[in-house]
């Protein structure tokens, strides 16, 4: 994969031989590569500016992972049939904290998929000015029309080999695509019986009357909202009356409708990966929910039970004219055409939801239509964020109020797009949040690895 804005800039020859050597060592792992590509192609002026960062190979120490796990995950179905799956965690960086990300339960899900996810995890945790490591794991294995007593199966299978790696000071897991309430219970409570220890700080998205946070379960949608706010008010506008799309249907992008709505915009549409809803009155959220969160059902099901709403197989939900996009579905869902069609509807704003939702060819066309865009790392950092908020009231065996937690996520999102818009001004590129969010968190993650020397 060549550089994607080869004709933009001139890289700095550190940071070509570093993505030269991360792509020859990685071959198969497309999403991978693009994530360091995105990664590394803000980086050359600050390389420029910080020689050291070179001379200790922190860019290719960046991108090889301290470790890499993947083991079997053999469970039994209901019908007493074996399947095997394969389970991954890769624990990539820990100079600002124990690792610390989710775990995604997805057909999808290959190694390469979980580095990328990782790799994002290390610059997202370090732009929160927290002290979280970078870290992601996961499996194949697909939970769509699996029985409770499946999830369960498979759940303590999994954490049968993964819990000898945790710890609240090494590796501290949470949700993602796949992995809900439902299966953090399963895997804290297979992880309580094999370590015999009741040990709150060793996986977050827990449930409130067993050291779960309030605001957990919404922050990564009403982070990125709060970060789309941000960026509006910083010229000038506000999501008061905006009309707002949003991918997926899952945990972001309920809670990003929620939130959205909550701050005056109307939200017209999401979608899940079989087609798109359209309700221009607005999303009946109370539907959505009980459709998605207590059903487990399609999309489509909602414009069934809607009047005035209509539901559209296949397709693309950016070709619905919006104000405001929030990719929150998964990667690579937004591609440029579709980035052509939102800025031909007037789209102001993007902010992704999701982890690395935009393909760069997209980015591009965004950026050069002057389109507010929050890269994911910024703008979905709530959840990551709002975990270190519950470890820190398991740490004081304590529990905040919703008003206190969700202040505090309020706080950390303001202070997380003003660290991206202060780290974009002073490399030149005022307003440039991708640059600014790949250069804020770099400079905080490779000052660590410098003072803690060569490891
Ligand atoms: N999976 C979420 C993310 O992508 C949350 C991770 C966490 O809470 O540790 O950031």
């Amino acid at each position: 994969m060549p550089f994607s804005s080869e004709a933009r800039r001139d890289h700095h020859p550190g940071v070509r031989s570093a993505y030269e050597h991360m792509a020859r060592r990685n071959p198969d792992e497309p999403e991978f590569q693009q994530a360091v590509l995105e990664v590394l192609d803000d980086l050359s002026p600050a390389l420029t500016r910080h020689p050291e960062y070179a001379e200790q190979r922190i860019l290719e120490r960046l991108c090889e992972p301290e470790r890499q796990l993947m083991f079997r995950v053999p469970w039994r179905d209901d019908q007493g049939q074996v399947h095997i799956n394969r389970g991954f965690r890769v624990e990539f960086n820990s100079a600002l904290g124990p690792y610390k990300g989710g775990l995604r339960f997805h057909p999808s899900v290959d190694l390469g998929v979980i580095k990328f996810l990782g790799f994002e995890q290390i610059f997202k945790n370090a732009l929160t000015g927290m002290n979280i490591g970078g870290g992601k794991g996961g499996s194949d294995f697909d939970p769509k029309g699996r029985s409770d007593a499946e999830i369960e199966r498979f759940c303590q299978s999994f954490m049968t080999e993964l819990h000898r790696h945790l710890g609240e000071h090494t590796d501290v897991p949470a949700g993602d695509i796949g992995v809900g309430a439902r299966e953090i219970g399963y895997l804290f409570g297979q992880y309580r019986r094999l370590a015999n220890r009741w040990e709150a700080g060793v996986i977050t998205g827990k449930g409130l009357e067993w050291g779960g946070s309030r605001v957990r379960t919404e922050a990564t949608g009403y982070g990125s909202v709060l970060f789309t706010q941000r960026m509006l008010e910083r010229v000038g506008k506000a999501l008061d009356g905006q009309r707002v799309v949003v991918s997926g249907s899952g945990n972001v992008a309920i809670y990003s409708v929620e939130k959205a709505q909550h701050l005056g915009a109307t939200v017209v549409a999401c979608s899940d990966s079989a087609g798109y809803v359209v309700d221009d009155k607005g999303l009946d959220l109370d539907l959505l929910k009980q459709i998605k969160e207590v059903e487990r059902e399609r999309i489509s099901v909602y414009a069934e039970r809607r009047v005035g709403a209509r539901y559209v197989e296949g397709g693309s939900v950016w070709d619905v004219p919006c104000d405001v996009a929030l990719p929150s579905a998964t990667q690579n869902e937004l591609d440029a055409d579709a980035a052509r069609v939102l800025v031909r509807n007037g789209v102001i704003a993007v902010a992704e939801g999701a982890n690395m939702p935009t393909t760069p060819e997209a980015v591009q066309v965004l950026r050069e239509a002057k389109v507010l865009f929050g890269p994911g790392k910024a703008a979905n950092a709530g959840g990551v964020a709002t975990s270190v908020l519950e470890m820190r009231q398991n740490a004081r065996r304590t529990s905040w109020s919703f008003q206190h937690a969700e202040s505090e996520l309020a706080e950390t999102m303001s202070d997380i797009h003003d660290r991206c818009e202060e780290a974009a001004e002073r490399y030149g590129a005022p307003g440039d949040y991708v640059l600014g969010a790949n250069v804020a968190g770099f400079e905080r993650v490779a000052s660590a690895m410098l003072a803690q020397g060569l490891i």
